[in-house]
C-alpha cells in the first residue's frame, strides 16, 4: 500500500523587541546568566505584566503579511504547568482567540506552486533556561529569556513532503527577516520548529494518528527528522501495527527519532483567561499604521525585479531572497550600470566572495557602489569580463576602486582599431600561409587568427574588435 505524509509545523519565533513582552528587561541574548530579570519575569508575587505594545505590533505584521484575518479583540490565557525554568508555574500566552488567524503561505518546489495555509498565529512569553552541563552536581537555571516575546505560527496539515516543508520554513523565516520581526537564527533559537507528521492510505481524507516531533533545531535537521519518521511510521503500518500517538525527540547525531519518557509530555494546561491582562483591542487607526508600514515583501519584490530591471526569473529569486541582498542590488542598480550584467556578478562574484569569508551581504568588501563601477567599465568595453574578475579580485585586496586598480595595473582593452590594426596586419603578416587557406574558404581559420591576437595584446584586445577588423582584412575590404 502507498502511503501520503501529512505534515504540520508549529514554528515558534523570537520577537526582536528590545525589552521583554511584559517588563523593561532587556531582551538581548549572550548576557550572563539572570542579569536581564526582574520581578515580573521571575514570577514574583504580587506583580502585574504590563503588554509591551511593540510585540503586538510586530505579531500583526507577520499576521499581515501571511494574509491572516486581524482578530481585533483577543485574550490571553495562563496555559499552566510545572518545570524549573517557568518560575511563575504557568506560561502567558493565548488559547482560544489567538491574535490571528486562516492566513496562507506560498511555496514552491521545483518550480511547482503550493499554497499552505496558516490556522493560527498567536502571541506568547518564552520560558527561562536550565542548564544541565554547567555544574556537574545541579541544573541551573538562568531566566534571562524568561519573558522574551514568542509569535507561534501553527500551519494547517498542508504540507506533504519533507521538502515542502523545508521550503514552508525557508519561505517563513525569509518573510519574518523582511519584516524585521525576528532575526531567523535557528541554531540561536530565535526559531523553533515542532512538527506534526501522520500517513494515510493515498487518496484516503482521514488523518492517521499523528507523532509529534520536537527538538528540531536547524533547517536539514526537519527534513531528515521528517524523512526518517515518514519510513518508521510507514514500515509500521506495512507490518499491520498501529502508529502511536506520542511526542518523539529528534536525535541529530543518530539521525533518529525516539519517544520522550511519557513524564514528558504528560501535558494538562489548564487553560484560563489570564487575569491579569485586558483583553487586547486594536483600533482601526493602529491596524492602519502597521499595515501601511509593512514593507515590500519578498514575492512582491521579485515579480518587480523581473519586470522593472528584466531579470530572468532565478536571478530575481536570488536577488530577492534577503532585503539586504535585495538592498545591496538596487543601490548597485541606482549607480549606474546594467541590471542583468549587475546580477550576473553578484549571483557569482559577490555572493562567492561573502559566502567564502563567512560574511553577510552588508559586509562585502566590493560595496553596490564600487561594483556599479567596475560593471561600467566591462559595458564600456575599458575592460573585458576577464581582465574584470583581475580588477575585482584585486579591489577586494586592495581596498581600491576600479579605476585606480586598473590604473596602477595597466589593465585596459584595447579596442582602438588603430592601435589594434597594427597588431592585427603583423599577425596576418605572419601567418601568410594560413591567409591563404582562408582566402581559399577555410573560414574555420578565424578563430585561430583571433587566439594570435590575443596572445600579442596579453589578453587586452576586445574580442569583438578584433573580429571584426580580421574579417574585414582578410575579406579585402581594409
Ligand atoms: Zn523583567
Amino acid at each position: 500500500m502507498e502511503f501520503e505524509p501529512v505534515i504540520g509545523l508549529e514554528v515558534h519565533a523570537q520577537l526582536l523587541t528590545e525589552s521583554k513582552i511584559f517588563c523593561g528587561c532587556s531582551t538581548r541574548f549572550g548576557a550572563p546568566p539572570n542579569t536581564q530579570t526582574c520581578a515580573v519575569c521571575t514570577g514574583m508575587p504580587g506583580v502585574l505584566p504590563v503588554l509591551n505594545a511593540r510585540v503586538v505590533e510586530f505579531a500583526v505584521r507577520m499576521g499581515l503579511a501571511t494574509g491572516c484575518s486581524i482578530r481585533r479583540f483577543s485574550r490571553f490565557a495562563r496555559k499552566n504547568y510545572f518545570y524549573p525554568d517557568l518560575p511563575k508555574g504557568y506560561q502567558i500566552s493565548q488559547f482560544d482567540e489567538p491574535l490571528c488567524r486562516a492566513g496562507e503561505l506560498r511555496v514552491e518546489v521545483d518550480g511547482r506552486a503550493r499554497t499552505i495555509g496558516i490556522h493560527r498565529i498567536h502571541v506568547e512569553e518564552d520560558a527561562g533556561k536550565s542548564l544541565h552541563d554547567q555544574d556537574p552536581d545541579a541544573s541551573l537555571v538562568d531566566l534571562n529569556r524568561s519573558g522574551v516575546p514568542l509569535i507561534e505560527i501553527v500551519s494547517e496539515p498542508d504540507l506533504r513532503e519533507p521538502r515542502e516543508a523545508y521550503a514552508y520554513l525557508t519561505k517563513l523565516r525569509q518573510i519574518l527577516v523582511y519584516l524585521e520581526i525576528c532575526d531567523g537564527n535557528m541554531e540561536e533559537g530565535s526559531l523553533r520548529c515542532d512538527a506534526n507528521v501522520s500517513l494515510r492510505p493515498r487518496g484516503a481524507r482521514e488523518l492517521g494518528t499523528k507523532a509529534e516531533i520536537k527538538n528540531l533545531n536547524s533547517f536539514k535537521g526537519v527534513e531528515a527528522a521528517l524523512h526518517f519518521e515518514i519510513e518508521r511510521q510507514a514500515s509500521l503500518l506495512r507490518a499491520g501495527r498501529r502508529v502511536l500517538q506520542e511526542t518523539r525527540l529528534w536525535d541529530a547525531v543518530r539521525g533518529e527519532t525516539r519517544p520522550m519518557r511519557s513524564k514528558e509530555e504528560a501535558h494538562d494546561y489548564r487553560y484560563f483567561p489570564e487575569p491579569d491582562l485586558v483583553p487586547l483591542a486594536i483600533s482601526d487607526a493602529w491596524l492602519r499604521e502597521i499595515e501601511g508600514a509593512l514593507p515590500e515583501l519578498p514575492d512582491a519584490k521579485r515579480v518587480r525585479f523581473e519586470a522593472e530591471y528584466r531579470l530572468p526569473a532565478y536571478d530575481a529569486s536570488v536577488m530577492t531572497s534577503s532585503r539586504a541582498l535585495a538592498d545591496y542590488y538596487e543601490a548597485a542598480v541606482a549607480a549606474g550600470g546594467d541590471p542583468k550584467l549587475l546580477a550576473n556578478w553578484i549571483l557569482t562574484e559577490v555572493l562567492a566572495l561573502v559566502h567564502e569569508r563567512g560574511l553577510e551581504i552588508e559586509g562585502s568588501p566590493v560595496g553596490p557602489q564600487a561594483l556599479s563601477e567596475l560593471v561600467r567599465l566591462v559595458s564600456k568595453g575599458t575592460l573585458s569580463g576577464k581582465m574584470a574578475k583581475e580588477v575585482f579580485a584585486e579591489m577586494v585586496r586592495t581596498g581600491d576602486n576600479a579605476p585606480a586598480v586598473v590604473e596602477r595595473l595597466g589593465l585596459r582593452q584595447i579596442r582602438d582599431p588603430g592601435e589594434l590594426g597594427a597588431v592585427v596586419d603583423r599577425v596576418l603578416a605572419g601567418s601568410a600561409a594560413e591567409v591563404e587557406k582562408y582566402r581559399a574558404g577555410k573560414t574555420s581559420l578565424l578563430g585561430h587568427f583571433v587566439g594570435l591576437v590575443m596572445k600579442e595584446t596579453r589578453g587586452q584586445a576586445n574580442p569583438g574588435e578584433v573580429n571584426r577588423l580580421l574579417r574585414e582584412k582578410l575579406e579585402g575590404r581594409g
